[in-house]
């Protein structure tokens, strides 16, 4: 299969039609990117990499570094973890409050706000730093030691975190968020203000496409098994109420961020990374949907 000549191709033809969505204006900071940002990336188990426009300009990484949390404390907490995040798609925008008093502070699962909340709160219990503790957990899997947060990013976030801090203190109010509230948004907001680029996070995923192995190392990142879990919630919920739409459309396990960032993979082969910033209805990237959707349409290769 020629990738790079099918990318290429959607690349251009994505590309050339109208870009519809919106940047979203709810974090000032990210507020200001261009529209026209545009990029993509595929890296292979063999580390075979390639990609076409912007892909090496950093972005703020936002809902992807989800991913890389919950990895990070899978592996320490084991099935443990499940008592204090389910793994039910919500149904509802990442940002929602309305499941959490009847589900008693327990957030349907690790990819909404609150359920990274809870991921933050057990990196809090179990990392003496947890913010440098994470980010050499990501160089280590993209193998680059210049991974940081954007301190301006975070800060936009935590001034305009009111939903967060809502959902936080609610939580708190049910004993699942066992640090102060200001701690947890503090790291949190962190989380979401990482910033790489498509080729570094087509890199850095393939982990999940290799039964949890890193490719280049042979280092086992997570167990065979936690793989398959953590791709199923992928899946299931990587794109809040629009989960079922990307799998319907794309049909590999993946992740979106509001910064306009979208990783998908396809087990065993490969990952693939893009970046546009306007978002649809959903908060997903209009046009990295729309790339993958003609990725996968043209490859005709799924998990299905
Ligand atoms: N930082 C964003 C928020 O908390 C992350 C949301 C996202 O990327 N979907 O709202």
């Amino acid at each position: 299969m020629d990738y790079q000549k099918i990318i290429t191709e959607v690349y251009s033809e994505v590309k050339s039609e109208e870009n519809k969505g919106k940047i979203p204006d709810y974090i000032p900071e990210i507020a200001n990117i261009s529209a026209e940002k545009f990029g993509v990336s595929f890296t292979d188990l063999n580390h075979h990499s390639f990609g076409f426009g912007d892909f090496e300009e950093k972005f703020s990484i936002q809902s992807i570094s989800k991913v890389f949390a919950l990895s990070f404390v899978y592996e320490k907490l084991g099935e443990e973890l499940w008592h204090r995040v389910d793994v039910e798609p919500s149904g509802n925008p990442f940002n929602s409050l309305v499941q959490l008093e009847a589900d008693k502070g327990i957030p349907r699962n690790p990819f909404i706000n609150a359920g990274a909340l809870v991921i933050c709160d057990i990196l809090l219990e179990i990392c003496s730093n947890p913010k440098e503790e994470l980010l050499s957990y990501i160089r280590n899997l993209s193998e680059e030691e210049d991974i940081n947060f954007n301190e301006k990013v975070a800060a936009s976030e935590m001034q305009n975190s009111f939903r967060n801090t809502a959902m936080c203190n609610f939580m708190k109010s049910f004993g699942n968020i066992r640090n102060k509230p200001d701690a947890v948004i503090e790291l949190y907001c962190h989380l979401c203000a990482i910033e790489m680029t498509c080729k570094q996070l087509s890199k850095s995923f393939l982990y999940l496409a290799n039964e949890g192995e890193k490719p280049s190392n042979m280092a086992q990142i997570l167990s065979p098994s936690k793989v398959k879990r953590v791709n199923a919630i992928l899946l299931t919920c990587g794109f809040y109420d629009e989960s079922g739409e990307f799998s319907f459309r794309v049909g590999l396990p993946g992740k979106s961020g509001v910064g306009g960032g979208i990783i998908a993979i396809y087990p065993h082969h490969y990952c693939i990374a893009v970046w546009s910033p306007k978002l649809n209805a959903k908060g997903n990237s209009y046009r990295g949907m729309k790339l993958l959707e003609e990725f996968t349409t043209q490859t005709g290769e799924s998990i299905f």
